[in-house]
């Protein structure tokens, strides 16, 4: 899409980190963006926002480490303008909180260039919410200050007045401070500010690395340090600080700072990944099987063409229910064609897929197997009728073969086959190879083989860092293709859906040492 309004600029704030702090305004502009201008501080998922095309250019800074200098960003930012591009100058928390976005604005008002700026959610605000630490609080203070924590207060002159700053404020927010907190806790101390004083120095605020250290203003400096902090960290130094103990919700869910890697088709995955995140967890999308149309539609055509003489249709999985009805549209039908057959559906997400298409299943086994299936089936007569399945292609052959032996003709059919996806495996592989994933989890057993295939060359090594991580499997069938492959299962729910998945998952964790890796790896607290 090309922008109704060339050259214009705007200035988006991304937010601390948590993708959920996006504001509505800035994901609009990344989606309307012909060229993204980001930092290292923006949570990279936002670039998914982008359009396809759009250019990505990349100016973060990191350490100290500037890949370019403020003022060639700014002549980028008008150089693309001036080309005609809506350009998104995306940036950490909010642009014009130390983020050097007025210097920005400035420069594209000079230049004569339109801009508009997209406030984002500043770290200042957002990182002491996530650790539990309100700024103000009626009982405590009414004050509350934002300083930069990068000047060095021992050279030159101070651009800060400590001196009013040390007791004339309440709550102190510190950005960009941890290399000089030593310094800024004698500057307060100095200036009169109670060496008791309670302090919070919280580390990659709102994601799932959050870390806070807190201490006494007299002795922060060396805790800080014992402990290894570094940027970026926010330093919050007030009474407030004190609230944490009751209010510090984020870091107590149970699966705050656990990273786990959803091997689901992308199509399916989102509930699952839903669910991980709201209980804590940094969940990485990985999938290692991608859901795709059978070779040939003929036997499922044939299927529809036939559907009077059904019995029963049976469905296996959401994706099952998905295509047939995909089809049964393409061929200009639709749920009214299943009239005159029962309609089985094995698990709850099949069931509600099949009440989304306004078909309330005539069964769904208490149990979420195959087995459970023939159980129940086995009460009603099978003598002769005939059973549709429409299904994945390499489907387990249980229920077929059960239902036959009970008198049914059945019609295994090709509704959908799995294959596996063309995918980068760096990142993935880097992170196990530092121990920093805590939990792979697989739904079926094509995600458990697909996954080992997709590490070429390396099948060993690969069994060897997943030592370090601990593996889900959503139910005996998966756990047992998990373990021939040279896995270990840590985890199986007692019912096979993801909820129980999800629930298993937090029991898991809250065990004492459920960890694989007995030591931190490097990098995790
Ligand atoms: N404009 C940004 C601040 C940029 S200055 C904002 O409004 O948030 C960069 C500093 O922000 C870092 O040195 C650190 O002090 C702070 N910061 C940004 N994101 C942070 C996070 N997720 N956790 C802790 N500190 C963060």
């Amino acid at each position: 899409m090309t922008t109704a309004e060339p050259g214009m600029v705007y200035l988006v704030g991304a937010g601390p980190g948590d993708p959920g702090l996006l504001t509505l305004k800035a994901r609009e502009c990344i989606e309307r963006a012909d060229a993204l201008v980001y930092d290292y501080l923006a949570n990279p998922a936002f670039l998914e926002f982008a359009r396809e095309g759009a250019e990505l250019v990349y100016v973060g800074k990191k350490g100290g480490c500037h890949t370019r200098t403020q003022e060639e960003i700014n002549r980028l930012i008008v150089e693309l303008a001036r080309s005609g591009s809506c350009v998104v100058r995306l940036k950490g928390g909010d642009p014009f909180v130390f983020g050097r976005g007025g210097e920005e604005a400035e420069e594209l008002a000079a230049a004569g260039i339109p801009f508009e700026v997209v406030p984002g959610v500043t770290s200042a605000v957002a990182v002491p919410a996530y650790a539990g630490i309100p700024l103000t609080h009626r009982d405590m203070t009414a004050t509350v200050a934002f300083v930069t924590g990068h000047e060095d207060p021992t050279k030159g002159r101070s651009s800060i007045a400590w001196e009013h700053l040390a007791t004339g404020v309440g709550t102190l927010v510190f950005l960009m401070g941890v290399g000089n907190l030593p310094n800024i806790a004698e500057r307060l101390m100095a200036h009169g500010r109670s060496g008791k004083t309670p302090v919070a120095v919280i580390r990659r605020g709102t994601v799932a690395e959050q870390q806070t250290v807190t201490g006494p203003l007299g002795e922060i400096a060396w805790i800080v340090k014992e402990k290894g902090l570094k940027a970026p960290a926010i330093i919050v130094v007030g009474e407030v600080v004190s609230l944490r103990e009751t209010l510090n919700w984020f870091e107590r869910r149970p699966l705050f700072g656990k990273r786990i890697v959803v091997t689901r088709a992308r199509e399916q995955a989102s509930g699952f990944l839903a669910r991980l995140t709201r209980l804590g967890a940094d969940c990485i999308q990985f999938p290692t099987i991608r859901v795709v149309p059978p070779e040939s539609w003929e036997p499922l055509d044939r299927a529809i063409r036939d559907l009077e003489a059904y019995g029963w249709v049976l469905f296996t999985s959401v994706n099952g229910v998905r295509f047939f009805f995909e089809r049964l549209e393409a061929r200009g039908k639709d749920a009214r064609a299943l009239h005159g057959a029962r309609v089985g559906a094995i698990g709850p997400a099949t069931a509600e897929a099949l009440r989304a298409r306004g078909i309330l299943p005539d069964l769904v086994p208490d149990e979420y197997r195959a087995e459970a299936v023939v159980e129940v089936l086995g009460k009603e007569a099978l003598e002769g009728v005939r059973v549709l399945l429409p299904r994945a292609e390499k489907a387990r052959e249980l229920l077929p073969m059960e239902l036959e032996q009970r008198g049914a003709r059945v019609d295994v059919i090709t509704a959908y086959r799995t294959v596996k996806p063309e995918r980068d495996t760096t990142r993935v592989r880097y992170m196990l190879e530092r121990g920093e994933i805590d939990l792979i989890t697989f739904t079926s057993s094509s995600t458990v083989s697909n996954f080992l295939e997709m590490f070429p060359g390396g099948e060993d090594a690969l069994r060897d860092l997943m030592k370090r991580t601990a593996v889900a499997c959503i139910g005996p069938i998966t756990a047992k293709t998990a373990e021939k492959l040279g896995f270990s299962v840590d985890v199986v729910p007692p019912l096979y859906t993801i909820d129980a998945l999800t629930e298993a998952v937090v029991d898991f964790f809250s065990q004492p040492g459920a960890q694989k890796s007995a030591q931190p790896p490097p990098g995790r607290p």
